[in-house]
């Protein structure tokens, strides 16, 4: 298979084409085209020599991304994209604008494989693991398509980016590199429904993005009823793996709690959240959950939502409620992939 030169940070690159024994500002030049003009062949190269282009098409691809869809919402504060792999695999990535900036949020596999029971990733389980091309690309080909500037980062799209962890990190080092995009590091959020062993050497990169641990439930019987990558470690050991990746980074940690009808959003269920998270510099998300059809879970009543938040607050525990973006486009979790994989004709 040919490697993708997308895929190689600035020394990787620069090792490539020393072999081919080209001058080493011709890995600047390359790497400037993929990683900051955002070009998808090496045609488009024009201050390389014709014979390099050719030899470089040749030898190695240079990923795209090919848009299949791409939906706005009415208030145009968001627009979901399906893109098609080389491999003929789609993928959906959000864009959405806020008053702080613009924000991109990435698949990071196809499919997945934690069965969380009230998400739409789940269903049909994990095909493949994104390259660190297919992560960037998301962001490239957004930025292409909108002609806007991004600030912001999620990985919080299909997938879970611990379950791809080399890729990952090579993913976020490409990102904030000052050769690529130069993202900062504060602006690349992670979220994970927390495995343990990827969590432990994330914290010791001590990297500065933030981390949002999928949490859902108080305690564990529930949560793993929910989440079945739960059933591997307590919530114990994850809270003192994130109080550790707080010591580490000094980056306050995100606790993600999608709200279910009658399932986690009782008074109980607060209380025992603020016993939990208590006197530890946290944030929660409060997420009232997006109903799939493949389930019978339902979104909580706005009293319930607004009760939960005031006990979490009441317990000194800073809590915001997630603003919904894109509900009218399926741009919640999943959902257009599901549904272009249902009836491809359709999307
Ligand atoms: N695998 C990672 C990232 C992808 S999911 C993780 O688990 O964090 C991103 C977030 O959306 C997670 O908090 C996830 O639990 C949540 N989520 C998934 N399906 C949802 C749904 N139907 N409604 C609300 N939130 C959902």
């Amino acid at each position: 298979m040919k490697t993708d030169l997308k895929c190689l940070t600035m020394q990787q690159l620069q090792n490539v084409l020393q072999e081919m024994s080209e001058k080493p500002f011709r890995a600047k030049q390359i790497y400037s085209w993929m990683h900051q003009k955002l070009v998808t062949s090496f045609e488009e190269m024009t201050n390389l020599s014709n014979s390099l282009r050719k030899h470089l098409g040749e030898r190695f691809t240079c990923t795209s991304l090919e848009k299949l869809v791409m939906l706005s919402s009415k208030d145009g504060s968001t627009q979901k994209y399906l893109f098609r792999l080389a491999d003929g695999n789609v993928i959906e990535t959000v864009f959405m604008r806020y008053r702080h900036g613009n924000s991109v949020c990435i698949s990071s596999q196809v499919g997945c494989r934690m069965g969380c029971t009230f998400c739409a990733s789940a269903i049909g389980g994990k095909i493949r693991d994104l390259t660190v091309g297919e992560l960037l690309e998301q962001i490239y080909a957004v930025t292409r398509d909108t002609g806007e500037h991004v600030s912001h980062v999620v990985v919080m799209g299909t997938g879970e980016p611990l379950d791809n962890y080399e890729n990952l990190l090579q993913f976020i080092e490409m990102l904030t590199d000052e050769n690529g995009l130069h993202i900062s590091q504060r602006n690349v959020t992670v979220s994970t429904c927390g495995l343990l062993e990827p969590l432990r050497r994330l914290a010791q990169r001590k990297l500065a993005i933030t981390l949002a641990l999928s949490l859902h439930a108080p305690n564990d019987e529930l949560r793993r009823q929910l989440m079945p990558s739960a059933r591997t470690c307590s919530i114990a050991q994850l809270l003192a793996v994130c109080d550790e990746y707080f010591r580490q980074t000094g980056r306050r940690v995100s606790y993600e709690y999608s709200l279910i009808k009658g399932v986690n959003d009782r008074p109980e269920h607060a209380h025992q959240l603020v016993e939990l998270l208590r006197g530890k510099n946290c944030h929660v998300n409060l997420i009232p959950i997006n109903p799939i059809k493949e389930n019978d879970y339902h979104r909580s009543d706005v009293t319930n939502v607004l009760s939960f938040q005031k006990i979490l607050e009441t317990g000194k525990i800073n809590v915001t409620i997630r603003r919904e973006m894109g509900s009218d486009i399926d741009a919640a979790c999943g959902q257009l992939r599901r549904r272009y994989m249902d009836n491809p004709e359709k999307s």
